[in-house]
């Protein structure tokens, strides 16, 4: 793994996110994309080097339960890795469960893959991997 990518935190309504965390940041996300697979609408902030993305979940997505157990807040980590199936299949082989065995088109051009906060201290950890077009 490279560096942390972007920290991914759930919000129950993304206007009113954007609003708050573009005064907090004193800038305006650089892109809001909707990702089907996911049922979540993205919002994505730069700091430098650093990515917040902010998720909206549609009704029974994963982001809507996590709000309704634990309430609006940090959801995840993402790293950036080289390669994303090398890194996969390294994790696997030391105990990590990983939630999707292929990775998948994420928000912001990434292929992704989550690992079972089960496996990682109660974290939720995300991989991505740009993709080169
Ligand atoms: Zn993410």
């Amino acid at each position: 793994m490279r560096k942390i990518e972007h920290i991914g935190i759930a919000v129950r309504d993304l206007s009113s996110a954007n609003d708050l965390f573009t005064r907090l940041f004193g800038q305006s996300p650089y892109k809001e994309e909707a990702v089907a697979s996911e049922q979540v609408t993205t919002s994505f902030f730069r700091l430098g080097e650093s990515k917040i993305e902010l998720l909206e979940g549609a009704e029974d997505s994963a982001i809507a339960k996590f709000i309704e157990k634990r309430g609006e807040g940090i959801h995840h980590i993402a790293f950036d890795v080289e390669d994303i199936y090398a890194e996969m299949k390294r994790l696997e082989g030391e105990g990590f469960v990983l939630i999707n065995k292929e990775p998948k088109r994420g928000a912001d051009n990434k292929l992704v893959c989550f690992l079972h906060p089960k496996s990682a201290n109660g974290v939720l950890v995300e991989l991505c991997q740009e993709i080169k077009n």
